[in-house]
């Protein structure tokens, strides 16, 4: 029997997860990405629950594979550290069967790399354009390295997606939000963090995630116009959240700037009309990019390859990708609304506006707002 082949462009979360879900079900794997190796410098990610049932769908087991740290609460506070609400680890792992989880994304791309055979997966070759998606096939992928062909193409090329943009040329792209993030991991060489903690400011929110060894991720956002980059990256923390609530101080004092990642933060302006086209499918950020104010970029991206390899089990790749289409884009676009709409409460820059906005949410009781996440948490199932 011939096996089926895809090309898969892009080895961020998505690609990989895509990669491992098609090669569990006996597909043919070239993972086309554009870096020349795994990325040096890294940060951390939160795999919601719904994220680890997608894994589980596609029979991964990323928590053992990559290692994890199951933060004991999750708790928001104002910088001078009063607490506004607490989301309990036992009572989410009661309520979603599982934990929201910790992992270092190298340690997750990793182990996702592992888990795909030896030489599926190609550094440097940037993929250039996608041809001859149509009904009949089979497409050709052009990359830095030479052309492919292949039954099915997944572009996971992230947020800027040059798949997206060669074939949807007149949609509107991203838009920014109005906020750059910072991110780092602190090694494990400090005072250990067992809970995981957002401070919002006005304009400026700052994260502490402890992940599995005892490192600490950092993340923090600012308002500010797209493209800032300040001269001095430890000055500037310092200046913004230097004085928040402890250990944010003594965390920041441990930064290596050169280790600091900074990206400006955007949506898609308006939704893909769908996520595929003939024999070309789109995942993850290059299909629906989302602020990352609800932690879900990742865990659609994972949830995309699940239903993705599902529906293309044994079945017509065309039909099976108008399928993958019906089944993800209405979810993963009331996410992305959502996402950037939770953003512009957080962000809030007027001083009143932000003192509502901190009573409002110390005036929801727990189990309402862990009631808000149902849809997310539990969201997720693949199609019959
Ligand atoms: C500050 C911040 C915090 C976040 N926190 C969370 C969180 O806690 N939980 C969560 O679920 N999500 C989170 N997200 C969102 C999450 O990071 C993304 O949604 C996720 O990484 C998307 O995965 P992806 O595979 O679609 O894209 P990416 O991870 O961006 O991977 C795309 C890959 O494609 C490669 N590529 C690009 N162009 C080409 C090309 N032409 N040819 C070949 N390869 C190419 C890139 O090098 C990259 O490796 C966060 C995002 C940000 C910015």
């Amino acid at each position: 029997m011939t096996r089926h082949r895809a090309v898969v462009a892009g080895a961020g979360i998505g690609g990989l997860a895509a990669a491992v879900a098609l090669h569990r079900r006996g597909w043919d794997i070239t993972v086309c990405e554009r870096a020349t190796g795994p990325s040096a410098v890294g940060a951390g990610i939160v795999l919601a629950p719904n994220a680890l049932r997608a894994f589980d769908a596609i029979g991964f087991d990323a928590a053992r594979a990559a290692g994890h740290a199951t933060p004991a609460a999750m708790d928001l506070r104002r910088p001078g550290g009063r607490l506004l609400s607490r989301a309990d680890g036992a009572a989410l792992a009661a309520r979603y069967g599982r934990p929201p989880l910790a992992v270092h994304r190298t340690d997750l791309a990793a182990a996702l790399a592992d888990a795909l055979p030896e030489g599926a997966l190609r550094y440097g070759t940037a993929v250039t354009a996608v041809d001859g998606v149509g009904a009949d096939g089979p497409p050709v992928v052009h990359t830095s390295a030479g052309t492919l062909t292949a039954d099915v193409v997944i572009a996971a090329d992230g947020i800027h997606s040059p798949v997206r943009r060669q074939h949807f040329p007149a949609h509107p792209g991203l838009r920014y939000s109005g906020e750059t993030a910072w991110r780092t991991v602190l090694p494990a060489d400090g005072p250990p963090v067992r809970a995981a903690a957002e401070t919002w400011g006005r304009g400026e929110r700052f994260g502490v995630v402890p992940l599995a060894d005892g490192r600490v991720y950092l993340y923090a956002t600012a308002v500010v116009p797209e493209g800032y980059r300040p001269a001095d990256v430890r000055a500037e923390l310092l200046r913004r959240y230097g004085t928040w609530h402890d250990p944010i101080p003594a965390l920041l004092e441990r930064i290596d700037p050169a280790a600091v990642l900074q990206h400006d933060l955007y949506d898609l302006a308006a939704p893909l009309p769908r996520f595929h086209q003939g024999r070309l499918a789109w995942l993850g950020d290059a299909a629906h990019a989302m602020t990352p104010n609800l932690g879900q970029g990742g865990g659609q991206a994972v949830e995309d390859a699940a239903v993705l390899a599902h529906l293309l089990d044994g079945a017509d790749v065309p039909a099976a990708l108008a399928a993958y289409s019906a089944a993800r884009c209405a979810r993963t676009d009331a996410l992305r609304i959502r996402s950037r709409r939770a953003g512009r409460v957080a962000a809030l820059t007027h001083p009143l506006a932000a003192a509502a906005r901190d009573l409002a949410v110390r005036a929801t009781p727990a189990r309402a707002s862990r009631r808000m996440m149902d849809d997310l948490f539990c969201g997720f199932a693949l199609p019959d």
